[in-house]
């Protein structure tokens, strides 16, 4: 008697968030509150958490002084210094070096740059450009699908959340349920053969619609660490391959991007550890679980 539950919430913009309820009966706030979707602060860039020991909204990072609407690699210091990552239309240059587990960093201009908010070495920044929607999955909870083609190489959102230290990573890790969804990301970056960056991001209490995301052993997203205004990189999202309208929008939770069939994981014994459901061939029946934050 109680008919038909149809939830959908649709990203137009990041931030802007249009929610659609076809609904009969009185079911709907225990299924708001079953899934928790709306007891987080939503907020499209990434905020300090505890241990974060710089703000991730400062700008920390030195600009160019071109007077030009687009910054050209022979006259700029950001292309200069950091090399150009982006092709005019915004799409990422050296695209296949995610097959190889390995990539350069990006910076893109940012707030002390004086060249103009076209310029096609902003991408991340001007946020989502493509319409997504958060739909509910037949086995894996919520998830995000897009509503248009995307094309191979475009940015396609980020994965936001409060930037927190290592050792609180490893206390809510520890805290965790494992019902509980989200997911903690770290990422781990080398930089020559030494030193090595960790930025740890955790979306469940404040996140945008990166939270909702599925993992997937053959993603069609891969993540990448890219600076804009702060040395904080932000969690950004690019399309694998192309992808159809309709299509899941997936990413690898350990940060790999590849079609080679996946490692086996490493023993865990005596861990409570969540089944994927992401139905690839290649699946490793396991989420994967970072395990320095756990040891
Ligand atoms: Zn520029
Ligand atoms: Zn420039
Ligand atoms: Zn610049
Ligand atoms: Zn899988």
């Amino acid at each position: 008697m109680w008919g038909k539950i149809h939830t959908t919430l649709i990203f137009l913009q990041d931030g802007i968030l249009c929610e659609y309820f076809y609904f009969t009966g009185a079911f709907l706030l225990q299924l708001l509150y079953f899934y928790g979707v709306f007891f987080i602060q939503y907020s499209t860039d990434n905020v300090a958490g505890p241990g974060c020991s710089v703000n991730p909204s400062e700008v920390t990072l030195p600009g160019c002084s071109c007077l030009s609407c687009f910054c050209r690699a022979d006259s700029c210091s950001c292309l200069q210094t950091f090399g150009q990552a982006y092709e005019s239309i915004g799409r990422l240059l050296n695209i296949d070096r995610p097959e190889s587990g390995y990539s350069t960093p990006v910076f893109e201009c940012n707030a002390l740059c004086t060249c103009s908010d076209t310029c096609s070495n902003r991408v991340v920044q001007r946020g989502l450009q493509h319409r997504l929607e958060v739909f509910h999955t037949k086995s894996k909870g919520w998830g995000v699908r897009t509503m248009e083609e995307i094309s191979r190489g475009m940015f396609v959102c980020e994965y936001a959340g409060e930037v927190i230290s290592f050792a609180e990573a490893k206390r809510r890790q520890f805290g965790k349920r494992t019902e509980e969804n989200n997911y903690i990301i770290a990422i781990r970056e080398h930089a020559g053969t030494s030193s090595i960056t960790e930025t740890f991001v955790d979306p469940a209490q404040v996140g945008n619609v990166g939270r909702f995301l599925n993992h997937s052993c053959t993603p069609n997203l891969y993540m990448l660490p890219v600076r804009v205004h702060s040395v904080i990189p932000r969690l950004a999202l690019f399309a694998g391959r192309d992808i159809h309208a309709q299509e899941e929008l997936t990413f690898d939770y350990s940060g790999g991007y590849s079609t080679q069939p996946a490692a086996e994981a490493p023993s865990t014994v005596g861990l409570q550890r969540k089944q994927c459901h992401c139905g690839a061939m290649n699946c490793t029946r396991f989420l994967p679980l970072d395990l320095s934050i756990l040891s």
